[in-house]
């Protein structure tokens, strides 16, 4: 698929999930993707515990790294935190913030996952903002205006289309099997674009938009195929490289 647009991004997150055994999927992923001339980037975000070995077996290949969430200072005393500046220097170009699971288990707002975007940035990392509407928000007709809200408080100052990504997640379809229809993707997309466009200006038109939720193979196409999506934010496909390529696939 070729699209318009700004360079498609295919991030895989694995949560927690991953030990020195899994080690052998981003190997795999690596070696599949070394001979295919790709329409977009690739982006891994292991547990910090792999992020190193992750970067190494998949040493001379162009797909990327990311931690999956940072604190908002660079160092101190917060026990079992992890900073911008370390993931920055294990190797990450990127990190994700605001995820719906960090919202919901750590009751993260709006404003922290500004500063945590915020401290991305410092750090030299894009910022993944992740927002999206709970299934009784959306069955309330609210998700155009959750969305809105995610967006303008989580954005932090200093936001551009180069240090910055959004992941429109509607909690509803992660992990659930269940994704909007096409039609209802490309609506919150083009309203988030719309948005970016009146916080940001001009840059407002280059910022990857991804949506994540249930995205495998079988659908991956159709759903990246919608007006405005740049790419996709994958969970469960993201863990085997078979599943994975299959969904980077849709950009080949
Ligand atoms: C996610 O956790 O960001 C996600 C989209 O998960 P899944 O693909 O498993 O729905």
């Amino acid at each position: 698929m070729v699209k318009t647009g700004p360079r498609p991004l295919v991030a895989g997150n694995w949560k927690m999930n991953g030990t020195t055994a899994m080690l052998k999927e981003p190997r795999l992923l690596a070696g599949m993707l070394r001979d295919i001339k790709l329409k977009c980037e690739v982006l891994v975000c292991p547990p910090a515990t792999l992020i190193r070995r992750v970067k190494s077996v998949m040493k001379g290949s162009r797909i990327r790294v990311g931690g999956q969430d940072c604190h908002w200072n660079a160092s101190g005393a917060h026990t079992g935190d992890i900073s911008a500046e370390m993931l920055k220097d294990a190797g990450c170009t990127s990190v994700i913030v605001g995820h719906s699971e960090r919202r919901a288990n750590h009751a993260e707002t709006d404003e922290l996952v500004s500063k945590k975007a915020k401290a991305g940035h410092g750090a030299g990392l894009i910022a993944i903002i992740c927002i999206g509407e709970t299934l009784e928000q959306r069955k309330g007709g609210k998700t155009l205006q959750v969305v809105s809200g995610q967006l303008k408080g989580s954005l932090p100052e200093g936001a551009t289309a180069a240090n910055t990504i959004i992941a429109y997640e509607p909690v509803w379809a992660i992990g659930t099997g269940l994704t909007p229809t096409v039609a209802e993707v490309a609506e919150v997309h083009s309203h988030i674009r719309a948005d970016l466009a009146k916080l940001m200006g001009d840059d407002g038109g280059g910022v990857r938009i991804l949506y994540g939720g249930s995205v495998k193979p079988s659908n991956a196409a159709e759903l990246m195929g919608a007006a405005n999506v740049n790419g996709a934010l994958v969970g469960g496909a993201s863990l085997k490289a078979a599943d994975f390529i299959g969904i980077i696939k849709a950009y080949m």
